[in-house]
Protein backbone atom coordinates (compact mmCIF):
# COMPACT_ATOMS: atom_id res chain seq x y z
CA UNK A 1 0.00 0.00 0.00
CA UNK A 2 1.26 3.71 -0.78
CA UNK A 3 -0.13 6.59 0.72
CA UNK A 4 1.66 9.84 -0.36
CA UNK A 5 4.20 7.97 -2.63
CA UNK A 6 5.77 6.30 0.14
CA UNK A 7 4.88 3.14 1.41
CA UNK A 8 2.86 2.68 4.78
CA UNK A 9 4.56 2.28 7.53
CA UNK A 10 2.55 -1.20 7.72
CA UNK A 11 4.53 -2.27 4.83
CA UNK A 12 7.57 -0.59 5.73
CA UNK A 13 7.32 -2.98 8.88
CA UNK A 14 6.55 -6.26 7.06
CA UNK A 15 9.24 -5.91 4.71
CA UNK A 16 11.70 -5.00 7.68
CA UNK A 17 10.54 -8.37 9.34
CA UNK A 18 10.46 -10.19 5.89
CA UNK A 19 14.25 -8.77 5.07
CA UNK A 20 16.26 -7.49 7.67
CA UNK A 21 15.15 -10.44 10.18
CA UNK A 22 13.55 -13.57 8.51
CA UNK A 23 16.47 -12.78 5.99
CA UNK A 24 18.98 -12.86 8.21
CA UNK A 25 18.57 -15.68 10.20
CA UNK A 26 16.09 -15.04 13.05
CA UNK A 27 14.20 -18.00 12.93
CA UNK A 28 12.17 -17.61 16.34
CA UNK A 29 8.17 -17.00 15.12
CA UNK A 30 7.20 -15.40 18.15
CA UNK A 31 9.89 -13.04 17.81
CA UNK A 32 9.12 -12.56 14.13
CA UNK A 33 5.58 -11.77 15.13
CA UNK A 34 6.22 -9.72 18.11
CA UNK A 35 8.36 -7.14 15.92
CA UNK A 36 5.93 -7.49 12.96
CA UNK A 37 3.64 -5.99 15.82
CA UNK A 38 4.59 -3.52 17.79
CA UNK A 39 5.15 -0.02 15.98
CA UNK A 40 8.80 1.23 15.92
CA UNK A 41 7.80 4.98 14.68
CA UNK A 42 6.32 5.18 17.86
CA UNK A 43 9.93 5.29 19.45
CA UNK A 44 11.92 7.47 17.42
CA UNK A 45 11.73 10.98 17.75
CA UNK A 46 8.87 12.92 15.47
CA UNK A 47 11.06 14.06 12.72
CA UNK A 48 12.89 10.58 12.09
CA UNK A 49 9.51 8.43 11.75
CA UNK A 50 10.22 8.40 7.62
CA UNK A 51 13.50 6.22 9.22
CA UNK A 52 11.91 4.13 11.54
CA UNK A 53 12.34 0.96 9.52
CA UNK A 54 15.30 1.67 8.13
CA UNK A 55 18.26 -0.75 8.92
CA UNK A 56 20.41 0.80 11.48
CA UNK A 57 20.58 2.36 14.71
CA UNK A 58 18.91 5.77 15.08
CA UNK A 59 19.74 8.43 17.37
CA UNK A 60 16.92 9.27 20.02
CA UNK A 61 16.74 12.13 22.80
CA UNK A 62 19.78 12.40 25.38
CA UNK A 63 22.41 11.70 22.86
CA UNK A 64 21.26 8.09 23.01
CA UNK A 65 20.63 5.57 20.23
CA UNK A 66 17.40 2.70 19.48
CA UNK A 67 19.42 0.14 18.12
CA UNK A 68 18.80 -1.78 14.53
CA UNK A 69 16.31 -3.73 13.97
CA UNK A 70 18.27 -6.88 13.37
CA UNK A 71 19.92 -6.52 16.52
CA UNK A 72 17.15 -6.20 19.01
CA UNK A 73 15.52 -9.28 17.12
CA UNK A 74 18.69 -11.42 17.77
CA UNK A 75 18.77 -9.80 21.49
CA UNK A 76 15.27 -11.28 21.86
CA UNK A 77 15.86 -14.66 20.03
CA UNK A 78 19.25 -15.30 22.05
CA UNK A 79 17.22 -14.20 25.40
CA UNK A 80 14.95 -17.01 24.60
CA UNK A 81 11.89 -15.69 26.69
CA UNK A 82 9.02 -17.50 27.65
CA UNK A 83 5.64 -15.80 28.67
CA UNK A 84 5.02 -14.76 32.61
CA UNK A 85 9.60 -15.16 32.21
CA UNK A 86 10.88 -12.08 34.57
CA UNK A 87 13.20 -9.84 32.75
CA UNK A 88 15.50 -7.33 33.81
CA UNK A 89 16.63 -4.92 31.00
CA UNK A 90 19.36 -2.30 31.30
CA UNK A 91 18.98 0.93 29.33
CA UNK A 92 15.47 1.66 28.35
CA UNK A 93 16.01 4.12 25.67
CA UNK A 94 12.89 4.38 23.78
CA UNK A 95 11.24 1.51 25.49
CA UNK A 96 11.34 -0.13 21.91
CA UNK A 97 13.21 -3.49 22.90
CA UNK A 98 11.03 -3.44 26.54
CA UNK A 99 7.76 -3.37 24.41
CA UNK A 100 9.08 -6.37 22.30
CA UNK A 101 9.92 -8.31 25.46
CA UNK A 102 6.51 -7.36 26.72
CA UNK A 103 4.30 -8.43 23.48
CA UNK A 104 6.23 -11.85 24.14
CA UNK A 105 4.45 -12.07 27.23
CA UNK A 106 7.40 -11.22 29.78
CA UNK A 107 7.24 -9.13 32.90
CA UNK A 108 9.90 -6.69 32.37
CA UNK A 109 11.64 -4.19 34.90
CA UNK A 110 13.85 -2.09 33.01
CA UNK A 111 16.12 0.27 34.13
CA UNK A 112 17.14 4.14 32.79
CA UNK A 113 19.75 6.69 34.40
CA UNK A 114 18.59 9.47 31.91
CA UNK A 115 15.20 11.12 33.37
CA UNK A 116 13.49 12.72 30.02
CA UNK A 117 13.89 8.60 28.34
CA UNK A 118 11.92 7.41 31.25
CA UNK A 119 8.80 9.49 30.84
CA UNK A 120 8.81 9.96 27.27
CA UNK A 121 8.82 5.53 27.15
CA UNK A 122 6.70 5.14 30.03
CA UNK A 123 4.21 6.99 28.07
CA UNK A 124 4.95 4.98 24.62
CA UNK A 125 4.08 1.63 26.83
CA UNK A 126 0.92 3.28 27.56
CA UNK A 127 -0.23 4.55 24.39
CA UNK A 128 0.53 0.58 23.39
CA UNK A 129 -1.54 -0.58 26.41
CA UNK A 130 1.91 -2.61 27.53
CA UNK A 131 2.20 -0.39 30.62
CA UNK A 132 1.18 -2.95 32.83
CA UNK A 133 3.49 -5.71 31.62
CA UNK A 134 6.24 -2.94 32.61
CA UNK A 135 7.93 -1.40 35.11
CA UNK A 136 10.37 1.56 34.19
CA UNK A 137 12.66 2.40 36.99
CA UNK A 138 15.35 5.65 37.11
CA UNK A 139 18.69 4.40 37.86
CA UNK A 140 21.95 2.81 37.48
CA UNK A 141 21.30 -0.13 36.27
CA UNK A 142 25.26 -1.94 36.13
CA UNK A 143 24.52 -2.67 40.11
CA UNK A 144 21.34 -4.43 38.91
CA UNK A 145 17.95 -4.89 41.36
CA UNK A 146 19.38 -7.15 44.39
CA UNK A 147 16.32 -6.81 46.04
CA UNK A 148 13.84 -8.71 43.41
CA UNK A 149 16.85 -10.92 42.08
CA UNK A 150 17.10 -13.57 41.39
CA UNK A 151 16.71 -12.65 37.76
CA UNK A 152 15.77 -15.91 35.38
CA UNK A 153 16.56 -13.02 32.60
CA UNK A 154 19.02 -10.13 32.23
CA UNK A 155 19.12 -7.98 28.89
CA UNK A 156 22.23 -5.31 28.84
CA UNK A 157 21.21 -2.79 25.96
CA UNK A 158 24.31 -0.91 26.60
CA UNK A 159 28.13 -1.75 26.03
CA UNK A 160 29.40 -2.80 29.20
CA UNK A 161 33.49 -2.82 29.66
CA UNK A 162 33.22 -6.35 31.57
CA UNK A 163 30.00 -8.38 32.54
CA UNK A 164 28.96 -6.30 35.99
CA UNK A 165 30.05 -8.36 39.08
CA UNK A 166 26.33 -7.58 40.73
CA UNK A 167 24.78 -9.10 37.56
CA UNK A 168 26.27 -12.17 36.80
CA UNK A 169 25.51 -12.78 40.95
CA UNK A 170 21.88 -11.84 40.41
CA UNK A 171 21.30 -14.37 37.78
CA UNK A 172 19.25 -17.40 38.32
CA UNK A 173 21.35 -20.03 39.38
CA UNK A 174 19.08 -22.61 37.86
CA UNK A 175 19.65 -22.00 33.58
CA UNK A 176 19.36 -17.97 34.15
CA UNK A 177 20.17 -16.49 31.29
CA UNK A 178 22.05 -12.96 30.33
CA UNK A 179 22.59 -11.11 26.71
CA UNK A 180 25.46 -8.64 26.94
CA UNK A 181 27.58 -6.38 24.35
CA UNK A 182 30.87 -6.29 26.29
CA UNK A 183 34.43 -5.05 25.36
CA UNK A 184 35.54 -1.60 24.45
CA UNK A 185 33.94 1.71 23.81
CA UNK A 186 34.06 1.27 19.89
CA UNK A 187 33.25 -2.31 19.30
CA UNK A 188 31.80 -5.32 21.45
CA UNK A 189 30.94 -8.88 21.38
CA UNK A 190 27.24 -9.85 22.36
CA UNK A 191 27.84 -12.14 24.66
CA UNK A 192 25.37 -15.11 26.15
CA UNK A 193 25.78 -16.25 29.57
CA UNK A 194 24.30 -18.85 30.82
CA UNK A 195 24.22 -19.83 34.78
CA UNK A 196 24.24 -23.11 36.12
CA UNK A 197 25.13 -23.15 39.89
CA UNK A 198 28.50 -21.19 40.43
CA UNK A 199 28.89 -21.77 36.78
CA UNK A 200 28.73 -18.67 34.34
CA UNK A 201 29.03 -20.38 30.33
CA UNK A 202 29.59 -17.65 28.01
CA UNK A 203 29.72 -17.58 24.47
CA UNK A 204 29.91 -14.47 21.53
CA UNK A 205 27.05 -14.35 19.32
CA UNK A 206 29.63 -11.63 16.98
CA UNK A 207 30.62 -8.42 17.31
CA UNK A 208 28.32 -4.99 17.65
CA UNK A 209 28.62 -1.69 18.75
CA UNK A 210 26.38 0.21 21.42
CA UNK A 211 26.47 3.58 23.90
CA UNK A 212 27.96 2.73 26.77
CA UNK A 213 26.45 1.74 30.11
CA UNK A 214 27.85 4.15 31.94
CA UNK A 215 27.82 3.53 36.22
CA UNK A 216 29.78 1.66 38.86
CA UNK A 217 30.24 -1.26 36.91
CA UNK A 218 29.72 0.16 34.08
CA UNK A 219 32.26 3.30 31.86
CA UNK A 220 33.21 6.42 33.42
CA UNK A 221 31.08 9.07 32.79
CA UNK A 222 33.75 11.27 31.31
CA UNK A 223 35.81 9.25 29.54
N1 LIG B 1 16.97 -0.66 24.70
C1 LIG B 1 16.91 0.68 24.13
C2 LIG B 1 18.23 1.13 23.57
C3 LIG B 1 19.03 1.68 24.64
S1 LIG B 1 20.41 2.69 24.29
C4 LIG B 1 15.83 0.80 23.09
O1 LIG B 1 15.15 -0.18 22.81
O2 LIG B 1 15.65 1.91 22.59
C5 LIG B 1 21.20 2.48 25.86
C6 LIG B 1 20.52 3.15 27.02
O3 LIG B 1 21.21 2.76 28.20
C7 LIG B 1 20.61 4.68 26.96
O4 LIG B 1 19.32 5.22 27.02
C8 LIG B 1 21.43 5.05 28.20
O5 LIG B 1 21.02 6.25 28.82
C9 LIG B 1 21.17 3.86 29.09
N2 LIG B 1 22.18 3.61 30.12
C10 LIG B 1 23.52 3.72 30.05
N3 LIG B 1 24.09 3.36 31.21
C11 LIG B 1 23.08 3.01 32.06
C12 LIG B 1 23.03 2.54 33.41
N4 LIG B 1 24.12 2.35 34.15
N5 LIG B 1 21.82 2.27 33.94
C13 LIG B 1 20.68 2.46 33.23
N6 LIG B 1 20.67 2.90 31.94
C14 LIG B 1 21.86 3.16 31.37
Amino acid sequence: MRIGGQRSLEAQRAAMVAGQLRGRGVRDERVLKAMGEVPRELFVPGWRRSQAYADEALPIEAGQTISQPYIVARMTELLDVRPGDRVLEIGTGSGYQAAILAKLGAEVTTIERQEDLIAQARGRLQELGLADAVVVRAGDGSAGVPEEAPWPRIIVTAAAPTIPMALREQLDPDGGRMVIPVGPRDRQELLVVIRQGNEWVERSDGPCVFVPLIGSEGFPHDA
